[in-house]
């Protein structure tokens, strides 16, 4: 068993050394990730120069890239063998409902779809000032990977795993939920640079909006893992006849 380890936040984040760590007596490891914090890179790859990928130490690469150049590269070509699964993490931040859309270490975890075994993406929901259990997040991500490998779920489906940040005889156990959403992002926030020109940084999420029971952000308010699975069918089955309709007119 071949683990490919990646995350958004770079090879020397600690929550990738927790996760490394952790999956070693489950399977052989890798980490291939990011030089630096690419957070927010969503499902982006680096086309217009060449990738340059480097060994910091025995198994663990970093690649200047975006988290889905690192593990593009490293199950088509940086390796003479293939990895089994992928397994994206510990982020430092939750990844819960629209955030999956912009988040790298969920973006990591998707590039691995076509690997044998089901992706993983884990994130310790992180707040200023909260506890920073990333052994929590890890512990959490071997439990569920080793439950992979004693019950194996369908090929190309991705858990996207948050952990409340508690230390881990605190969490209640898991959940298996669905996406709930936020409301608008707060404004991007204009500042001056030292000559007088504006810059802006993007605002923060927004707040829940829809965090009822069922959802992934419900879950770990209790306290509860959250596994959410997901898929990359985008196509809005519902709305295909009312836009084949609507398309008629334009048939003649
Ligand atoms: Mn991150």
């Amino acid at each position: 068993m071949k683990i490919l380890v990646s995350n958004d936040d770079g090879f020397r984040a600690e929550g990738i050394r927790r996760l490394k760590d952790a999956l070693t007596d489950l399977a052989a490891v890798t980490i291939v990730a990011p030089d630096r914090n690419r957070s927010g890179a969503s499902n982006s790859l680096t086309l217009d120069v060449p990738l340059r990928a480097f060994e910091a130490e025995p198994d663990v690469y970093f690649v200047v890239g975006t988290p889905t150049d690192c593990v593009h590269l490293a199950i088509s070509g940086l390796f003479d063998f293939e990895h089994d699964m992928v397994v994206s993490g510990v982020n430092d931040g939750a990844n819960l409902g629209d955030d999956v859309l912009y988040s790298g270490t969920v973006a990591a975890a998707i590039e691995g779809r076509f690997l044998g075994l089901p992706t993983v993406a884990v994130s310790l929901c992180t707040l200023p000032g909260s506890g920073r259990h990333f052994a929590s997040g890890a512990a959490v991500a071997r439990e569920i990977v080793a439950r992979l490998l004693e019950k194996p779920l369908e090929r190309n489906l991705i858990l996207n795993v948050n952990v409340p940040d508690l230390p881990r005889e605190q969490l209640r156990g898991y959940r298996a939920t669905r996406l709930g959403y936020r409301h608008r992002s707060e404004p991007a926030i204009r500042a001056q640079d030292p000559r007088g020109r504006p810059v802006y940084w993007i605002g923060p999420a927004g707040p829940e909006q829809d965090a009822g029971p069922g959802t992934d952000f419900h879950a770990v308010t209790e306290g509860f893992v959250s596994v959410t699975p997901l898929q990359i069918d985008l196509t809005r089955h519902t709305a295909l006849a009312a836009v084949g309709d609507w398309l008629g007119a334009l048939n003649g």
